[in-house]
C-alpha cells in the first residue's frame, strides 16, 4: 500500500490517501487539545499509545461482530482503513458520572450510570459540539432515524464487549466517545479508541488513565498512556 496525497489533517490525526481509492491511512499525531483546542500540547508518543490500542480493541470488536474500518496497523504511528463518510456525530457512553454530564445536570462525579447512558454531540468545532437530541438530529438531516437507532444499539454493543476487557487489565471504563461512518451503505464504527477519547480510571486507586490528566493538569501524562498500553496490548515502556 502506497502512501498518497494529504487528504486531512485533524488535531490528532492526519489523513493520507493510497492508491487504492477505498483505503486510507490514518498517522497518529502527539499534539493534544482540549476544550475545544484552547489548550493546546503535546504528549510523548501519545500516537504510538493511541495507534496501537485503537488496533487492538478495533480488532476485539469485530471479532465480537462490530464491523469497523479498521483493517491493519502499518507501523508504530499509522494504520491502514476503509474509507468512510464520517457521520458529524459523536457517540458517547457513560458508565460513571464524570465530565460535562456531571456539569450539566449537577450529579456527583464517579456515580454510577446503570443502564449506561448514550448521548449525541454535533461534531461542529465552530458551535463547540453541543448535545443535540434525536428531534435535532432530524432537523439538521445528520443522519435517517434508523441510523440513528443503529448508532445506539451500537455504541451499547461496543461497551458491552469493552467493560469486561478493560475489568480484567484493572480499569474501570468510565466513558468512552465513539464516530461512525457509512462505508457502501452500511454503518461501520469509525475514527479511534484511545485515553483520548475514553476516560479510564485504576480500579483500584480510582486515578485517572488518560486525556483528562492532560485536561486537569494532574501530571504523569506520557506515564498513565504508557500504563493504558501495557494494560491493553502488553507493551509498553517501564512506567
Ligand atoms: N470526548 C472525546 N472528544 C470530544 C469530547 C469528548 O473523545 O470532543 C470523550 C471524552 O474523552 C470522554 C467522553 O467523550 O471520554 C465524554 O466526554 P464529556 O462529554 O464528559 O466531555 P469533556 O468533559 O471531555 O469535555
Amino acid at each position: 500500500m502506497t502512501k498518497g496525497a494529504l487528504l486531512y489533517e485533524g488535531k490528532a490525526k492526519k489523513l493520507y490517501e493510497t492508491d487504492h481509492a477505498d483505503r486510507l491511512i490514518h498517522f497518529f499525531k502527539d499534539d493534544a487539545t482540549a476544550f475545544n483546542a484552547q489548550k493546546r500540547g503535546s504528549i510523548t508518543d501519545k500516537g504510538v499509545v493511541n495507534n496501537k490500542v485503537s488496533a487492538h480493541l478495533f480488532q476485539l470488536l469485530e471479532g465480537g461482530g462490530v464491523p469497523t474500518h479498521f483493517i491493519e496497523r502499518l507501523g508504530d504511528r499509522e494504520m491502514l482503513t476503509k474509507r468512510v463518510s464520517i457521520v458529524p456525530i459523536e457517540v458517547v457512553v457513560r458508565n460513571l458520572v464524570a465530565g460535562s454530564l456531571a456539569k450539566r445536570l449537577g450529579l456527583k462525579e464517579g456515580d454510577e450510570i446503570e443502564p449506561p447512558l448514550v448521548e449525541f454531540f454535533y461534531k461542529n468545532d465552530a458551535l463547540g459540539d453541543p448535545l443535540i437530541t434525536e428531534d435535532h438530529i432530524r432537523l439538521l438531516n445528520l443522519a435517517e432515524p434508523s441510523v440513528v437507532h443503529e448508532l445506539k444499539e451500537r455504541a451499547l454493543q461496543v461497551n458491552t464487549l469493552l467493560l469486561p476487557f478493560f475489568r480484567e487489565r484493572g480499569m474501570v471504563l468510565v466513558d468512552f466517545k465513539l464516530e461512525f461512518g457509512l462505508h457502501n451503505g452500511t454503518l461501520i464504527l469509525a475514527d479511534e479508541i484511545s485515553p483520548d477519547t475514553c476516560r479510564f480510571w485504576d480500579q483500584k486507586t480510582r486515578e485517572s488513565m488518560d486525556k483528562d490528566r492532560f485536561r486537569k493538569d494532574l501530571g504523569e501524562v506520557e506515564e498513565a498512556y504508557q500504563e493504558v498500553l501495557r494494560r491493553v496490548c502488553g507493551e509498553g515502556r517501564p512506567g
